[in-house]
């Protein structure tokens, strides 16, 4: 890895309709050093990711206008974010959600209320892999 590459500000997108969740969200990547972008909607959040090309997402899956569902399906249909690792953050947790939401393609899932241990974790383990 070159210096440069290795220099560069982690960019995440934050997805979520939410104000005061999107508000804690970005709290806590940025206390990482990690650059923040933010969109309401699952429609402007795809929109951004083409745009910014982010190191991760942090995708809500109740939102109007487009859930967190039907978003991620659309990045990973499109080849210029199909890589782009997205973790699903839901209050309807309930049992085999983890692997259902793992096999429809999200990175990692979280379970509101999100713990801010429990996302830097989830944040970095996600990271690490690419
Ligand atoms: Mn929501």
């Amino acid at each position: 890895m070159e210096p440069e590459e290795k220099k560069r500000t982690i960019k995440v997108l934050i997805v979520e309709d939410n104000e005061r969740n999107l508000k804690l969200f970005n709290l806590i990547m940025r206390s990482l050093g990690y650059e923040t972008f933010a969109a309401r909607n699952g429609e402007e959040g795809v929109m951004m990711a083409k745009e910014i090309r982010p190191d991760l997402i942090l995708m809500d899956i109740q939102m109007p206008v487009m859930d967190g569902i039907s978003a991620v399906d659309l990045l990973k249909a499109d080849e210029g974010t199909r890589e782009i690792p997205v973790i699903a953050l839901t209050s309807y947790a309930m049992k085999g959600d983890r692997e259902r939401f793992l096999e429809h393609g999200f990175a990692d899932y979280i379970a509101k209320p999100v713990s801010k241990d429990s996302l830097i974790m989830a944040a970095k383990k996600v990271l690490e892999k690419r």
